[in-house]
This record gives C-alpha cells, sequence and structure tokens, in this order.
C-alpha cells in the first residue's frame, strides 16, 4: 500500500473545522494523531480482553496475557531484537532514558569518568545524563556541530577518551530532523568500552529501525508519535546488560521470591516492568506498528522527506524567513519569520486552522547554539498532503503581512 487520499480518511480527527478553517495538522514531531484500527484495537481491547496480565489462570487473564506478550514480541520484530526479553515496555521514551540512566548510568560511571551528548539532545536524552555527571562527579562532554547543525563521526570521535562510559545521543534531531550516524558512532564507542544509547523518539515513527544492525546498546521511542496511544514507549536494551542490571522500580510482577527482609528479582523484561504494566498501550502500539508496516515505512518516509523539500522551497522565497538546519532532512522544518515571536506566528497560524510548534521544542542548547530564543516547526506526516503545505506558505505570508512591522 502506497501514500493516497485514503490514508487520510483513517485519522478521523483530521476531518475537523478549527477556528473556522479545515484544520492542517502539522504538528506530528510532537505527537502523531491515531488511525481508526488503532482507536479499535483499544476499544476492542477493553471490550473483550481485558483483565491483569501474568497472573490469573482464568481465560480472560490468558487472553490478556497473549495480547500483551504479542505486543512485544511485535515490538521485538519490528527493531529486529533479538530477544524478547530486550524489549521494555515504558511511559515512553522519557523514562526508559532514565531507566538507562538511573540503573546503567548510576552503576557504571565513576568520578571522572565521561558521559559524551550532543548539543542537539531533547531534554530527555540530556538532562538524565546531567543528573548521572553531577552525581557520580563526572564530566559531561557535548560534540559540537558542523555549521548547518549536523553531527559528524570525526566530531564524536573528538569527545571520546578512555574514560568515555556512555555515549547519549539522538537518532534523528527534532528540531533539525537530521539523522545523526549512530551505526559508526556506536563501533566507536564500543572500542573505547563505552555503551551506545539511542534516542529513537524521532526515528521510529519514520524508518527501518534495525537495533542488531546499529549495534546499539540501549534505544527508547515512544508509541504516541508513531500512530500510537500516549502513556507507552520502549526500552530496547542488550539482554545481558539488562539483566545484570538493577530495576529501578520495586513491587509486584517483578520480584522471584521475597523474604522479610530481601527480595530476589526476574530476569528482564519483568524486573523493569514494576506492577500492573501498560496493556492496552502496547496492544495499541502493536496495532500503529501493522498499520505503519502495512503502509511500507520507507513510503512514510517518501511522503514526508517529498513535503519537507517541496515546503522549504516555497518557505525561501518568503523574504525574512530563516529555515534552520541542513537541506537532507527528515519530514519537518524548523524556522523564524523575521523577528516576529514564534509564539506569534503559531497563534496567527492557527488562527487559521494551521497547527504548528512554537518554543525551544525541549532543546534548550541548541536554542543558544542556533542564537535564537525560540523558532516555529511544521512537522509533516504520513497523512499530510502537498495542499496542506500550500496553507502554511499563505499562512506564513498572511502572518508576515499581519506584522509588517517586523520586517
Ligand atoms: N527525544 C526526542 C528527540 C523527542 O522529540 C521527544 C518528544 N518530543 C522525546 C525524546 C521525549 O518523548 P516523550 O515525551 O514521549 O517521552
Amino acid at each position: 500500500m502506497g501514500i493516497d487520499a485514503s490514508i487520510r480518511n483513517q485519522f478521523p480527527i483530521l476531518d475537523q473545522q478549527v477556528n473556522d478553517r479545515k484544520l492542517v495538522y502539522l504538528d506530528s514531531a510532537a505527537s502523531s494523531q491515531k488511525p481508526l484500527v488503532v482507536i479499535n484495537a483499544i476499544d476492542d481491547y477493553y471490550k473483550t480482553i481485558h483483565s491483569n496480565v501474568h497472573r490469573g489462570v482464568h481465560t480472560l487473564g490468558t487472553r490478556a496475557t497473549d495480547a500483551y506478550e504479542g505486543a512485544r514480541e511485535n515490538v521485538r520484530r519490528f527493531i529486529q531484537a533479538q530477544h524478547h526479553e530486550e524489549i521494555i515496555f515504558t511511559r515512553g521514551t522519557t523514562t526508559a532514558i532514565n531507566i538507562v540512566a538511573s540503573s546503567y548510568g548510576m552503576e557504571h560511571v565513576e568520578e571522572g569518568d565521561e558521559i559524551v551528548v550532543t548539543y542537539l539532545e531533547h531534554h530527555a536524552n540530556l538532562i538524565p545524563w546531567q543528573q548521572v555527571a553531577k552525581r557520580k562527579k563526572a564530566k559531561l562532554k557535548y560534540v559540537d556541530l558542523t555549521a548547518d547543525g549536523r553531527v559528524t563521526v570525526e566530531a564524536v570521535e573528538a569527545q571520546l577518551s578512555d574514560r568515555t562510559k556512555i555515549v547519549a545521543m539522538a537518532h534523528v534531531s527534532n528540531v533539525l530532523g537530521t539523522i545523526n550516524p549512530i551505526k559508526e558512532v556506536a563501533r566507536l564507542a564500543h572500542a573505547r568500552g563505552a555503551v551506545m544509547v539511542v534516542d529513537a523518539a524521532q526515528s521510529a515513527p519514520h524508518q527501518r529501525i534495525n537495533v542488531t544492525d546499529l549495534d546499539c546498546d540501549f534505544l527508547a521511542f515512544s508509541a504516541h508519535k508513531m500512530c500510537g496511544p500516549t502513556g507507552v514507549g520502549v526500552l530496547y536494551g542488550k539482554k545481558a546488560l539488562l539483566n545484570a542490571m538493577e530495576p529501578v522500580e520495586f513491587g509486584g510482577e517483578m520480584i522471584d521470591y521475597v523474604g522479610l527482609e530481601e527480595s530476589t528479582f526476574k530476569p528482564s523484561p519483568y524486573r523493569f516492568e514494576a506492577g500492573t504494566p501498560i496493556i492496552a498501550g502496547a496492544v495499541g502500539l502493536s496495532a500503529a506498528i501493522d498499520f505503519l508496516e502495512e503502509i511500507g515505512l520507507e513510503n512514510v518516509e517518501a511522503h514526508e522527506r517529498e513535503l519537507a523539500q517541496y515546503a522549504m522551497a516555497q518557505m525561501r522565497d518568503i523574504d525574512g524567513l530563516t529555515i534552520y538546519g541542513p537541506e537532507e532532512r527528515v519530514g519537518l522544518v524548523t524556522f523564524n519569520l523575521g523577528d516576529v515571536h514564534a509564539h506569534d506566528v503559531a497563534t496567527v497560524l492557527d488562527m487559521q486552522g494551521i497547527a504548528v510548534r512554537a518554543g525551544h521544542h525541549c532543546a534548550q542548547p541548541l536554542m543558544r547554539w542556533l542564537g535564537a530564543s525560540s523558532t516555529a516547526r511544521a512537522s509533516f506526516y504520513l497523512y499530510n498532503t502537498k495542499e496542506e503545505v500550500d496553507a502554511l506558505v499563505t499562512g506564513l505570508r498572511q502572518t508576515k503581512e499581519y506584522f509588517s512591522h517586523g520586517f
């Protein structure tokens, strides 16, 4: 199946008016909309399957467990992990990275060690490492970006040393849309004895991920950015690493034996899934994976890239509009319109039914690097059309008109 109008029709939320105009949703990098198959999968789960998992011997308990563990297997296959033990359901990317930082980071980083990140990290892949560095008296080192905002292998190599314990990097930047050379960086990190942590929040929704080929040690993503529900995401980790790590949360489901003073814990993934897990969320994520795979992630990626190039070609003709980042990018465009504040741009666009994001995009160090206090971002997904890009460009021209004193 390719990308055509029938795809868009599967997203009921898109068929509505906002401020008396047809909704143009260009904020999928923040959170994508959901197709009916995902909404129905969650609905069906609650209508026909729901029960708690792993403990009930009754039929619904078995059905719910099968649905939950089936979702885990689907995720494993989706990212081509070797073992089901390597797939942990979390609340999202943020929680997944926090688990790695609180457990692996706090256990393995010592005083004087180094953690390497880049200037373009989302706060979710930065602040957990700041915390580890602070507590452990380790050093946080930043990989420099090229003038147009790319991470090169050479720039990463320049920050690595024999004290490097962790390299943490976004697969795709949520601001610039650039793709980072994860496979090469993982090889360099391993050569120094460090582990590679990948924030795949912006790549998993748009391109095929193969953790075995990337050879990363940990990888995190969120369902809500890839047509799935909120409140669920995935932490992938290599089995041997996960089983040697301390759990972060303690309670039911994650234990083997509980004594009065001491307890023992299950192996991964259960040691990291304390309490009743995110069952319906996992079922919804699994349906989202099936949906994206049926369309083909290659088709999704090609469609979004085409829209981004189409948008940039027209946006460049708007006097005073600055586009951040290089030409080569995924389906998003971050920009500023003269000295009009990005929030004002987003507000005027919203008056025309067009949803874009404005602010620092949870990437304050990158904003400072760009020399901008805030930016606006239009991000495209499989349901967007060229007509919507045209609406954005018209909207931007009108916004410019509205604030003409700013030019
Ligand atoms: N990393 C990146 C690159 C992101 O874009 C986001 C979401 N904006 C996150 C991490 C955090 O994801 P979540 O809020 O779903 O935990």
